[in-house]
């Protein structure tokens, strides 16, 4: 009886600790590739209705998270990665800044935590022109988050952003949210835009990954005999994705083009081994993709003590 009581207290106290003010310290983990560090970067977080998944049932996919012990509907990460490499800092990404709601926009106070200032970044690489991807390039009043960076993003993406007959098309929230946030968060960088193709960045070449976006782009880093292909938005429920391609999302621009370009990166990544991170893997995404008899699965990489 005393043993019990004793244990009931311990329980106790651990109950009192767990209380509403814990709260985790901020997502940032490096990760060294040759002679090059990889930041992750958590942005935060989006919880997401079942209907932006499209050629699966709300039944199936939640059988699936459900199967994968993940939460139901779909809570997916958003991650941007920082790149160290020849003394110049890039960002991969800057996230949605403060226009999509408390559970975003927290790379800026990550880059304080880690003694990196807006005004260090020498370049940002956009995978491509989406909220939770671009929305963190510019203040409100629209002036340049990142002062003194250059920007490389696909001419297609900025083509297809800054294209009135698309736009025309486009439904009330798509030209809102997309078309108008894209045009807004680009407008001071438009003299500073350099084109993702070839090498990029030291040590960094762009790949063309285009589907998701006419101009979605991956990053490949190569130092030495190490490499990783940060590769935007591949997936965004790997979950459901890995295991399903075919899987596509309410906002693809070209959904049959994101199916080819997924299967197309998951068989150049299986097979070659190469590690993988994403914007949209869980945090903080390392990976590396196999496949199996049955498809695809994603096996996250080791947490490492040091970089
Ligand atoms: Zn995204």
């Amino acid at each position: 009886m005393i043993w019990l009581l004793s244990r009931l207290k311990r329980t106790e106290s651990v109950r009192i600790m767990i209380n509403d003010d814990v709260k985790q310290v901020t997502g940032v983990y490096h990760r060294r590739i040759g002679d090059v560090v990889v930041t992750a970067i958590s942005d935060g977080y989006i919880d997401a209705p079942y209907s932006v998944l499209q050629s699966i049932s709300p039944i199936d996919a939640q059988a699936i998270l459900t199967e994968e012990f993940k939460p139901t509907p779909p809570r997916i990460s958003v991650n941007c990665y920082v790149i160290q490499s020849e003394g110049k800092i890039a960002v991969v990404d800057t996230g949605s800044g403060d226009t999509m709601g408390p559970t975003l926009g927290l790379l800026a106070k990550s880059l304080m935590e880690i003694d990196i200032d807006l005004k260090q970044i020498d370049t940002v690489l956009l995978t491509h022109m989406h909220p939770d991807h671009s929305n963190g390039l510019s203040n409100p009043n629209g002036g340049r988050l990142f002062p003194n960076a250059e920007i490389v993003v696909s001419e297609k993406d900025i083509e297809f952003w800054h294209d009135d007959s698309a736009m025309a098309r486009a439904n009330e929230s798509q030209r809102v949210r997309y078309f108008e946030a894209a045009r807004f968060q680009i407008a001071p960088y438009m003299d500073r835009l350099h084109s993702a193709t070839g090498e990029v960045f030291p040590n960094v070449r762009a790949i063309d990954l285009s589907g998701h976006t006419p101009g979605h782009t991956g990053y490949m880093v190569e130092s030495g005999s190490d490499s990783l292909l940060i590769w935007g938005d591949i997936c965004h429920v790997p979950d459901i994705q890995v295991r399903r391609p075919e899987v596509t999302m309410v906002f693809d621009t070209d959904p049959e083009a994101a199916i080819n370009t997924r299967r197309r990166t998951f068989d150049m990544v299986s097979s070659d081994k190469v590690l993988v991170a994403g914007m949209h893997l869980h945090f903080p995404g390392f990976s590396y993709i196999m496949k199996n008899k049955d498809g695809y699965r994603i096996i996250p990489e080791s947490w490492a003590f040091t970089a």
